[in-house]
């Protein structure tokens, strides 16, 4: 991962209580707009293929139809593909055996992109709706993923966010 990066998931360990701070005070019918325009920003800059963490320490749960189409993809049977490459978690959802992930390229390209399961298209989920019930995930995946640490990053601290709660935001400018 570049330097930089890292600096960025260094840096959101330590910022974790005032981003806590500052999304409990966020105006719920805001949120959703303010983290779409922060998302796109933020991933115009962030370049997955110089990172590739999330593939790497984390990996996505499979569904069904992940694992239907992925074991197509790759000619066999979707209990062979579960037999070689997946094992249920501690709440019984399928994910990847092994970390890195299987299918992960040394060039950081994943290896089934057209094919990959859902919850890695959707990674890290700050272009969702109802971004409020994803403030835990969020603030985790800021550890994990740099183009979440520049998000919160951003929305707290560099642009000055002509939204109502303004005001309140500025106070964690300095943190
Ligand atoms: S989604 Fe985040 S953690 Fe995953 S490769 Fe892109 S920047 Fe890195
Ligand atoms: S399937 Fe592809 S996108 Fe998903 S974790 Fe593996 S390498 Fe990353």
């Amino acid at each position: 991962m570049k330097k930089e990066y890292e600096d960025l998931l260094e840096q959101a360990k330590i910022d974790l209580p005032a981003n806590k701070k500052m999304l409990k005070h966020l105006k719920k019918k805001n949120i959703d707009t303010l983290f779409q325009k922060y998302h796109e920003k933020v991933f115009e800059k962030i370049d997955c293929l110089d990172c590739a963490n999330c593939c790497i320490t984390t990996g996505p749960m499979l569904v069904d139809r992940d694992i239907t189409r992925i074991s197509k993809s790759l000619r066999i049977k979707p209990a062979v593909f579960e037999a070689n490459y997946l094992r249920r978690d501690e709440d019984g959802d399928w994910v990847f055996k092994t970390m890195p992930c299987p299918f992960l390229g040394s060039d950081n390209y994943c290896l089934i992109y057209d094919v990959r399961p859902k919850a890695c298209r959707e990674y890290p989920h700050t272009d969702s709706k109802n971004m409020y019930k994803l403030f835990d995930i969020t603030l985790t995946n800021s550890t994990i993923c740099p183009a979440v640490a520049l998000i919160l990053e951003e929305i707290r601290v560099i642009n000055p966010i002509k939204i109502k709660n303004e005001k309140r935001l500025d106070e964690y400018g300095g943190e």
